[in-house]
């Protein structure tokens, strides 16, 4: 047997015997969206999530790959393989989402100190602190290099003033990493990355309402935020470097599975049961048609996924080739939504109410929420403007 084989095996039995049977038993969505987040107030309203999340965190398996030193699985890509094809092998829920893990991470892993890393990795690791992105600015999204949130070096801390918007979830972080204006004079090179706690005095969230009902993000003011200097990530002035990089990961993450509109209901199967079936197919051409080319556009596109992810780990690490995996993602989900909620008829358009079931409420509402998809992470005209560049080599004219 081979190492890897041998590790397949002892995955799986570890699984067997490890994933709760309060998991098995009810899905997420039955579970009224059960995703385990973490952090200092993190809800578990099934106690077997908690389980889940503290033995999967003891192994490392939170973040497969991270060093063992940093609390991670110390695995090598191909058990990090591995381990996600046994899980998907008994479906198992996520044991943690987190900014922490899908983006802070993998840049404190390159560019934070020795010190940082021992004191930040370990807790994303068991999710004790929840993360949020403070990017965005009223006037900075696409263009973020325009960000104004200033950052004044006051002897022994740091001073922050400024406002930040779209930060997603910042009512419910602990702490957050945010990118910060520390020279005036210059444009990418005056800006910083730091991390401060969201319970500091002068930190404000204020939640902002979407058009799916939900308000998963806030508008965060900063007024005289005290930041200890040794909560600056990289060089005074370098945070342009590791906020792209960062970005890079983000688009990762969305396009390995982080939209995942409806996933796991298959589309052919919601569309016979409104619309009827013929000889063991949709009923209708047309819709049949559409379902059948979204289903090749998504095979094709997981393909690419699995191309990228190949020449990543051969060394060529993350380039601007993720901004095709991002834009494709967003369209593909939109699509899927799209499609859905028209499969459904009038039952698609349901808001609440005992008319409707809960299947097709999140439908609805999951169809509104994929709008944002094109916006969030860098809209699609951008990450177009990025293919364009950077990975076709196109000239820029401007
Ligand atoms: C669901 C969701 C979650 C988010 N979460 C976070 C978060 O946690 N933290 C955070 O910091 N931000 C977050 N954002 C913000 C997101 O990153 C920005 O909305 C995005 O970068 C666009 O910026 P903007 O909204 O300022 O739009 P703008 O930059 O003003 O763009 C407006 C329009 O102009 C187009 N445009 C702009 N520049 C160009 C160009 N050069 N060429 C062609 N077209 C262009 C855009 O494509 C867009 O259609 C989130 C957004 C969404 C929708």
């Amino acid at each position: 047997m081979s190492d890897l084989e041998t590790f397949r095996a002892e995955t799986r039995t570890w699984l067997e015997e490890n994933y709760p049977k309060g998991l098995q038993q009810v899905s997420l969505e039955d579970d009224g969206d059960g995703s385990i987040w973490g952090g200092r107030r993190a809800k578990f309203k099934n106690k077997d999530a908690k389980l889940w999340l503290d033995r999967m965190a003891e192994k490392g398996w939170t973040a497969p790959t991270w060093p063992r030193e940093y609390g991670g699985g110390g695995l090598s890509a191909a058990e990090a393989r591995v381990l996600q094809q046994e899980l998907g092998r008994i479906k198992a829920r996520p044991a943690l989402m987190s900014f922490g893990l899908w983006m802070l991470g993998p840049v404190l892993l390159e560019y934070a100190t020795e010190e940082q890393k021992r004191e930040y990795l370990p807790k994303i690791v068991r999710g004790e602190i929840r993360w949020c992105q403070g990017y965005s600015e009223p006037g900075a999204g696409s263009d973020l290099a325009s960000l104004r949130t200033r950052c004044e070096d006051k002897g022994d801390h740091f001073l922050i003033n400024g406002q930040k918007i779209w930060t997603s979830y910042a009512d419910q972080a602990d702490w957050i990493f945010c990118l910060v204006r520390t020279d005036t004079s210059k444009k990418h090179e005056g800006i910083s990355f730091v991390l401060f706690d969201m319970t500091t005095p002068g930190v404000e969230a204020r939640p902002i309402k979407l058009i799916s009902g939900s308000s998963p993000f806030c508008e965060t003011f900063f007024t005289d935020v005290k930041v200890p200097k040794n909560q600056l990530v990289g060089k005074l002035n370098g945070g342009w470097e590791i906020a792209k990089r960062l970005l890079q990961y983000e688009r990762q993450n969305i396009s390995s599975g982080g939209f995942g509109g409806g996933a796991g209901v298959e589309l052919e199967d919601v569309a016979k049961s409104y619309v009827g079936e013929e000889d063991g197919r949709v009923a209708d051409a047309d819709l049949r048609a559409r379902i059948a080319a979204h289903r090749m556009e998504a095979k094709a596109f997981a393909l690419t996924v699995r191309r990228i992810e190949e020449e990543a780990k051969a060394g060529k690490g993350l380039g601007p080739a993720v901004s095709i995996i991002k834009y494709s993602a967003a369209k593909l989900n939109q699509d899927r939504c799209e499609l859905m909620v028209e499969a459904m008829g009038s039952q698609g358009l349901g808001w609440e109410g005992a008319g409707f079931t809960p299947a097709e409420l999140a439908a609805t509402r999951g169809w509104l929420r994929s709008k944002g998809n094109s916006i969030e992470g860098g809209t699609s005209e951008v990450n177009l403007n990025v293919v364009a560049k950077r990975v076709l080599g196109l000239l820029d004219h401007q």
